[in-house]
């Protein structure tokens, strides 16, 4: 049984209610496990109370009143055989007063606290009892629930689906004794209805064994669906290349610089897939300024000299106009027809665009995502090239994908670095390639953290920077709620600017503006007709200006560890030592201190991102790309990191030898995962 209509018992509005909390299936229901729980499976005596304690109670009303001093409040007072238990309610019906009154049976359970008369529990959920009401027998569970849904019909609901005979076992028994896990239903079992002997804390901790393993069969199955997508892209075709004998030479020979051995060892091993017949999915990562662009290049390069299109994505504008003008650079002399594409160009440029990229004389066509929109037809596409991944979402990857037939290669670049965790998680359908080395030359970047107090001195800083020649990017403050509020913001830094460097020449460049306004900004920025760039986080990604080298970031504090340093990377491209500024607002929080402090004792891209992961989440590290991944509701990455290995290195040999019970698992785990697109 599977679908909750096939449930007699479940009313129409229960559905509703549960698809509300994204529960469409018994599957669902049944891994819809509790926040925590409620110990009501015994009573104890008020002497034995403890301040923080969550405790049921039983006793008699001996006392009650509306207090309105100093606020209005019901206080009652509760006797067991031991002592008296102070209880208040801020906020009440009239059917709690009633209830409430002298002489009443109650049992109560709440949280315990010392309060001026004692111990008191405020709130607390109270019940009546006659003689022979008996305790639960299990710990009672709590549900993330919606409103509408009462935790009562929630529990009633999730008993019934218990009782439907939907837990049949996926794993074979020896593969989760060995590693000393429970049974798929008992976990489940004892999830919802923990026995009173429970570890409350382990429970809660979801460190206890049946936590665990629901925690491995969800890490199992995110395992088992990439492996199968890995192996769909195995069974598909992709035009085949040789490797290139002409262009990839010409292009190195006309460099002012030589590859790093880490660029070489990447090129390699890009080559080598790209003259496989079946499509790549590669990630090549490395941090900011490793020199990404010209690896992605020479594959470009490899296609083309197959005779087959590329397409290079970018995530915004600007970066879009400087790929494309670095290739004009880099290719032009080669011979090489590059065509550009955004969503600002005039109708006659778009068609003409279109017009060449259809026909194919357009071979190498950059732009942002307007690529992968209808209108755009290829005529040969055999390499997208996707920059700064992360920005995409899946969909958007999938869509350029499909321009190809065959299907394209993909290669996809990305300035943030993969913990170890999400690669062998999130990113195990991808393979990868790390440029773990920087160019020779560039010398670090100097971070400083400084009050926003000291301003002045900083201003200062700019001004003697730009009058020496160098260029600066002040970069204002992040304001993610509104952007209204962000242009104001990005338009009184400029005023404020001008009025205090009337001597320099300065820029502003911020989402709203025109793309074509954007592009004559940084197209003069890069020139060096301009000195001082004030910026909001649109150029977080990619801009290479390598003369600039001072950056001053006002209220870092607002900003995501990963994102800080992407925007630091934005200096330091040249050989002039380079400086970033971090300027934050007087009361700093311990923690976010303690976030700074990261960023400006580190210059490890991967340190930071670990980091940032263990702060914040999985979430902010995946990006977009979480839109279409399966999210992880109950492994956690870094608590969970053995069941992940554990599953990583079982995935293979179950799809080999247990087919059925792989296809019964992924249904399970993925039919309960809401929305899931395949890859
Ligand atoms: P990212 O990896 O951040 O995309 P880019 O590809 O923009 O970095 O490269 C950063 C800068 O370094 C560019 O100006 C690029 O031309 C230059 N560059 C790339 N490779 C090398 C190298 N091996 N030696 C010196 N400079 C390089
Ligand atoms: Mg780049």
């Amino acid at each position: 049984m599977r679908e909750l209509t096939e449930i007699k018992a479940f009313s129409k509005p229960l559905i509703t209610n549960l698809a509300k909390l994204g529960i469409s299936s018994v599957h669902a229901l049944l891994l819809h496990l509790p926040l925590r729980y409620i110990d009501e499976t015994r009573i104890t005596a008020i002497r034995d109370l403890r301040a923080g304690d969550a405790a049921q109670v039983e006793g008699e009303i001996i006392h009650a009143e509306v207090a309105y001093k100093p606020r209005k409040a019901l206080i009652a007072k509760l006797e067991d055989m031991s002592g008296q238990l102070t209880l208040r309610f801020l906020n009440f019906y009239p059917s709690q007063i009633a209830a409430l009154k002298v002489g009443a049976k109650l049992r109560v359970y709440g949280e315990v606290r010392s309060g001026f008369f004692g111990y008191e529990m405020v709130h607390p959920s109270t019940k009546a009892v006659g003689l022979k009401t008996e305790v639960a027998e299990t710990l009672t569970p709590v549900y993330p629930t919606v409103a509408g849904l009462t935790q009562p019909s929630l529990r009633k609901a999730i008993g019934i689906a218990l009782a439907q005979n939907c837990m049949q076992e996926t794993l074979p028994a020896r593969l989760y004794r060995d590693m000393r896990l429970p049974a798929f239903a008992d976990s489940l079992r004892a999830l919802h209805n923990p026995p009173p002997d429970s570890v409350l804390q382990a429970l809660e901790n979801k460190e206890s064994p049946y936590w665990r393993r629901l925690a491995f069969d969800e890490l199992l199955a995110q395992q088992l669906s990439m492996r199968k997508h890995y192996a769909r892209r195995r069974s598909v075709s992709a035009p085949q290349f040789s490797r290139s004998r002409l262009l990839v030479s010409a292009l190195l020979k006309s460099l002012p610089f030589a590859l790093t051995q880490a660029q070489q060892k990447v090129a390699l091993e890009i080559e080598q897939d790209l003259t496989q017949p079946h499509p790549m999915q590669r990630l090549l990562q490395g941090d900011v300024g490793s020199g990404k662009t010209i690896v992605a290049c020479m594959a470009a390069l490899q296609s083309i000299e197959n005779n087959w299109q590329v397409a290079f994505m970018a995530p915004t504008e600007i970066l879009a106009e400087q790929h494309y003008r670095k290739m004009l650079g880099w290719l032009t002399p080669l011979n090489i027809q590059i065509t550009w594409l955004t969503g600002s160009q005039t109708k006659k440029e778009r068609e003409a665009a279109l017009a060449g990229i259809a026909d194919g004389s357009a071979q190498f066509v950059v732009g942002t995502h307007a690529l992968f929109q209808d209108a755009v037809r290829f005529r040969n596409l055999g390499l997208a090239i996707i920059d700064e991944q992360h920005r995409f979402g899946v969909h958007q990857r999938l869509a350029l994908r499909q321009k190809g037939q065959p299907e394209p290669h993909q290669l996809m670049m990305s300035a943030t670095p993969i913990p170890r965790t999400l690669s062998m998680s999130y990113y195990a359908d991808l393979d990868v390639s790390v440029i773990d080395e920087l160019p020779p030359g560039r010398s670090p970047i100097v971070t400083k953290l400084i009050s926003d107090s000291r301003r002045d001195e900083i201003l200062q800083r700019v001004r003697e920077a730009c009058l020496q020649g160098n260029q600066a990017y002040w970069v204002c403050p992040l304001i993610e709620e509104s952007e209204a509020l962000q242009l104001a913001t990005a338009n009184d830094t400029f005023a404020l600017m001008q009025n205090e460097f009337p001597e320099l020449k300065i820029g502003l460049v911020h989402g709203r503006m025109k793309p074509a306004e954007k592009q004559a900004v940084m197209a003069a920025f890069s020139a060096g007709e301009l000195q001082l760039l004030v910026a909001t986080t649109v150029i977080e990604v990619g801009v290479d200006v390598p003369n600039a080298s001072l950056m001053v970031i006002e209220h870092a504090e607002r900003m995501g560890l990963s994102q800080l340093h992407q925007l630091r990377g934005r200096v330091g491209r040249g050989a002039a030592k380079s400086t970033c500024i971090l300027l934050y607002q007087n009361k700093l929080s311990e923690t976010a201190r303690a976030r700074l402090k990261v960023i400006y004792e580190s210059n490890d891209g991967f340190a930071i991102a670990q980091a940032d992961l263990h702060i914040r989440g999985p979430g902010e590290l995946l990006g977009v790309r979480q839109s279409g991944v399966p999210m992880l509701r109950i492994a956690d990455l870094e608590r969970d990191a053995d069941l992940l290995e554990a599953a990583k290195s079982v995935a293979d040999g179950l799809l080999e030898k247990h087919p059925q019970q792989v296809e019964a698992h992924l249904d399970r785990w993925m039919s309960s995962a809401g929305d899931l697109v395949k890859v």
